[in-house]
């Protein structure tokens, strides 16, 4: 029986909301009529999610489950369990229903339409701190200003993809992946819907600020040089400011009988240039970082354990 649609659930510590999870995704794809498969991608939880999934998995033909050997991320989540995924429309929807299943629905009618990319746009978070809104806001517009790319705003990782795009991405080997910028690269016929975001069932987000920075850097470096460039350009500003400064501090030592008085310019000046030249250094040092990532050439993920599957998967096209 060949699958008509997978649904990828990335999983991290969400025993309290996985249950529910389960049975809100089999309610929506049972509707569907067709053949499914809800493929959980435990991403190294440490409390009990891995035996949740197990009985889960038991009970429903279904369900399968890929175990990850350590937490490897969100991001590599979604991409393993699109490299696992046989279905002819793949689904990626997060574990906490902040995402309304309902809406796979909607997104396999456009799909039916002939769209490839059918992703969810959020007009409205619920439940989630005035931080999170305004970071997340902020970040997404610089991000579209920064690369040609076009990816959409307000964009996160809900999105119906067709077999055809999930091909394709499987041969990106990069491994700091921002995926919803990858989709968006890999082009094909894209459209959105728009949802409410909905508050997290239960427990707390898996996404702290750390993770938040490191998704946001990911996506600005991957997909831009812009921050190189206006490193170089305010570089050449800030070195004509400091030169005509000089002139002004040596025309007035040499034609005035007042110079410059001391310490304080002295003191402002070389905060300023070291702290703007070691900012430099950083930005530099990111694209240097991932540089050396790509070079490693370490797999994406280890799987410890993939219960569910007929057969042996070959996954990667690397
Ligand atoms: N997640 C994951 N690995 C991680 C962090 C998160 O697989 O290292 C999963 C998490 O279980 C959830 C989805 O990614 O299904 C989105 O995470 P979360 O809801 O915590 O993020 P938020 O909605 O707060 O941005
Ligand atoms: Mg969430």
């Amino acid at each position: 029986m060949t699958i008509k649609y997978s649904v990828v659930v990335p999983v991290f510590n969400e025993e309290k909301v996985i249950y529910e999870s389960y049975k809100r995704l089999k309610t929506v794809m049972d509707r569907t009529y067709e053949p499914y498969e809800l493929l959980f991608v435990n991403d190294g939880s440490k409390d009990r999610t891995s035996e949740m999934l197990n009985y889960i998995s038991e009970g429903d033909t279904h369900v399968k489950v890929l175990e990850f050997s350590r937490n490897f991320g969100h991001q590599i989540a979604i991409t393993a369990g699109m490299d696992y995924a046989t279905g002819q429309a793949i689904v990626v929807i997060d574990a906490d229903l902040q995402d309304p299943p309902e809406m796979i629905l909607k997104m396999i009618d456009k799909w039916g339409e002939g769209f490839d990319v059918v992703y969810g746009k959020r007009i409205e978070r619920k439940g989630e701190t005035f931080f999170k809104k305004m970071t997340a806001a902020l970040f997404y517009r610089t991000l579209r200003l920064s690369t040609d790319i076009d990816i959409p705003l307000d964009t996160g990782d809900f999105r119906l993809i067709d077999r055809r795009v999930c091909n394709e991405m499987k041969r990106i080997p990069e491994k700091n992946r921002f995926m919803r910028g990858l989709v968006s690269w890999v082009g094909f016929n894209q459209t959105a819907i728009e949802y409410v975001r909905d508050e997290r069932l239960a427990g707390e987000t898996k996404y702290p600020l750390k993770k938040m920075l490191k998704l946001s850097i990911d996506g600005l470096t991957s997909f831009s040089y812009k921050p190189l460039k206006i490193a170089t350009y305010s570089g050449a500003l800030l070195s004509i400011a400091g030169f005509v400064y000089m002139i002004v501090a040596l025309a007035l030592r040499f034609f005035t009988s007042s110079t410059v008085p001391g310490w304080t310019s002295l003191i402002v000046i070389q905060l300023l240039f070291s702290g703007f030249t070691l900012f430099i250094l950083g930005v530099i040092g990111e694209y240097i970082g991932r540089i050396y990532d790509e070079t490693k050439d370490r797999p994406l993920y280890i799987v410890k354990e993939a219960k569910g599957f007929s057969s042996a998967h070959r996954v990667r096209a690397m």
